[in-house]
């Protein structure tokens, strides 16, 4: 199948041909057609990395009215890096037709400007949900001829918490023609949402939905938790063309492990809530331009975020869902290139891998710690490729030969190469002199998951109503919190264990097991700092609701 097959407007194909697509991804084959007609609701199940944007992207340009200067199409995805990377993909595409405008409005950035943009007659607004509803709400856009509106993303709109500003999005645009829905996953919500405002949809689902991308080799390695950051750092040292992510459940950890990588001289930075959009984007415009090697990110920070050629992706620590690992995980392994997803797991986490297998159809491989010979010889090996492929064709080097020959003389090839090799690696061979094996030893991964498999079936008591008998190092030394907040209030585990630790400012080390409910959780945690976690978080806000939080034994009884 070729773009003029799929009967695409000739000035598209010359943009799309310029930039090197030769064949329509799956995704742009099936959608292309029928979004041509502008007129037939369009669910596409499709991953990141196959092509989405183009097949809606070329779709809408065609079907546009360059002539009415006013918006008429609306794209809604889930965050402000994604929102400029569709509009950059878009303004591409329409390389040769005149008369289309496409703009970006997004939160955090000033409202003014945007405003002021509108005026000027675009037609397609590529929009974040928080700020489209306050432009809206400003009346500063007017959607009574929006004929085409695109959710991107929309599980993750929904996992955002975004779900009443779609419900808002799609009942305020009454001359809707058609509506075109993208998503990797299809959870009820988008279901309903799907069931509600759309009519008779053509449902086209790419590879099979959930399923982690093939592309992508899941990997992990077994150590104790305690050689969590060594671990992490052989990893980093033993890939040394590494372009990668790393994530954290917390935003400290992103922040603390930063701090230390940085100080040991590894080129590395933080993207979490804290940072002011304008860190944020530095920190992105310098990880997207390679200066950066290195973005260790919370799930929350790295939410949207698109950059090409990722080579490794690496969890820190297993995230508690699954969805959570696909999302993380799909950094990589994109537009048919290959990537890694490295987890760092030690023995308590070992049962979540059956877990993510089973529901991702994916499969892991268990990989030994290197050692620190194994690093030091990798190192050695990439430098000395990277020493035979320098580049000395363009300066005057020859002029130097007679004056370097005569200087080294005495010297030999090998001192030579010797001396090159000590400069450039006295770093790795002293620290890995007498580096300790980290690996887990003796512990099969059959072994640890069938273990931790019976441990929590026995917690439970099999009473599985979430009341366990807490026993994480022995039990006495934890106490349990209940909390009127739950996976209906939109929180992944990883999401509130962030949450419960940012606004406490404790480290997840003292927290034991976490149990969710739609409406209520209960935390374990050190008896020590229980109480500072309900000082935190008892009678604050969240999202309008009072947080109650209590000690879930004595029933708030202090
Ligand atoms: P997306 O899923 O829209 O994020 O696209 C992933 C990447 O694939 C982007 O870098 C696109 O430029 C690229 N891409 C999209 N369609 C094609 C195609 N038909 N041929 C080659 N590359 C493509």
């Amino acid at each position: 199948m070729t773009f003029e097959g799929l009967g695409i407007d000739e000035r598209l194909i010359r943009a799309t041909t310029e930039l090197g697509y030769v064949n329509p991804t799956a995704i742009q084959e099936q959608a292309i057609p029928v979004l041509l007609s502008g007129t037939t609701d369009f669910i596409g199940l499709a991953q990141t990395g196959t092509g989405k944007t183009a097949a809606f992207g070329l779709p809408l340009l065609h079907v546009i009215d360059a002539a009415a200067k006013y918006p008429q199409a609306l794209v809604v995805c889930p965050t402000r890096e994604l929102c400029l990377q569709i509009v950059k993909e878009i303004e591409l595409f329409k390389k040769y037709m005149t008369g289309i405008s496409v703009l970006a409005v997004y939160g955090g950035s000033s409202i003014g400007l945007q405003i002021r943009d509108l005026k000027r007659g675009v037609q397609i607004v590529v929009a974040t949900p928080g700020r489209l509803i306050d432009l809206i709400e400003r009346k500063a856009i007017n959607l009574e001829q929006i004929k085409y509106v695109v959710l991107d993303e929309a599980d993750e709109m929904l996992n955002m918490g975004f779900q009443d500003d779609i419900e808002f999005i799609l009942k305020n645009t009454p001359q809707r023609d058609s509506t075109w829905l993208f998503s990797a996953t299809m959870p009820p919500e988008i279901r309903k949402v799907s069931k509600r405002y759309m009519k008779d949809p053509k449902e086209v689902t790419v590879g099979k939905v959930n399923m982690a991308n093939k592309s992508i080799d899941h990997q992990y390695y077994l150590t104790t938790a305690q050689h969590r950051y060594e671990t992490l750092k052989r990893i980093i040292d033993f890939n040394p063309g590494i372009y990668g992510i790393i994530f954290t459940r917390t935003k400290m950890d992103a922040q603390d492990i930063s701090e230390k990588l940085t100080r040991e001289g590894y080129d590395i930075d933080a993207l979490h809530g804290d940072l002011t959009q304008g860190q944020r984007d530095k920190v992105m415009g310098q990880f997207r331009d390679k200066s950066l090697q290195l973005l260790i990110a919370t799930d929350v920070a790295a939410r949207g975020i698109d950059v090409q050629g990722i080579t490794h992706v690496i969890n820190y620590e297993l995230p508690d869902d699954v969805e959570v690992y696909t999302h993380r995980s799909g950094r990589t392994g994109r537009a048919g290139n290959q990537g890694i997803c490295i987890s760092i797991i030690h023995a308590k986490e070992a049962y979540k891998l059956k877990q993510i297998e089973r529901i991702n159809n994916s499969q892991f491989h268990k990989l030994d710690i290197p050692s620190g010979k194994d690093v030091c010889r990798k190192q050695f090996f990439h430098f000395m490729d990277k020493l035979l492929s320098t580049d000395i064709s363009h300066g005057d080097y020859e002029t130097y030969v007679p004056m370097l020959s005569e200087r080294f003389a005495d010297v030999t090839k090998e001192d030579v190469l010797k001396r090159v090799a000590a400069m450039e690696f006295d770093r790795f061979l002293k620290y890995y002199e007498n580096a300790e094996d980290l690996n887990l030893r003796d512990k099969g991964r059959r072994d640890i998951t069938e273990r931790s498999g019976d441990r929590n079936k026995s917690r439970d008591g099999g009473r599985g109503d979430g009341r366990k008998e807490y026993s994480r190092g022995g039990g006495s030394g934890y106490t349990r919190l209940f909390v009127n907040l739950g996976t209906k209030d939109g929180f992944f585990k990883a999401s509130f264990l962030q949450f419960i630790l940012d606004m406490s400012d404790l480290k997840k080390e003292v927290l034991g097991r976490i149990d969710m409910k739609d409406m209520n959780s209960w935390i374990e945690i050190e008896k020590g700092v229980a109480q500072q976690m309900i000082r935190s978080l008892d009678g604050k806000n969240y999202k309008g609701r009072r947080i109650r939080m209590n000690d879930a034994d004595t029933g708030g009884r202090r």
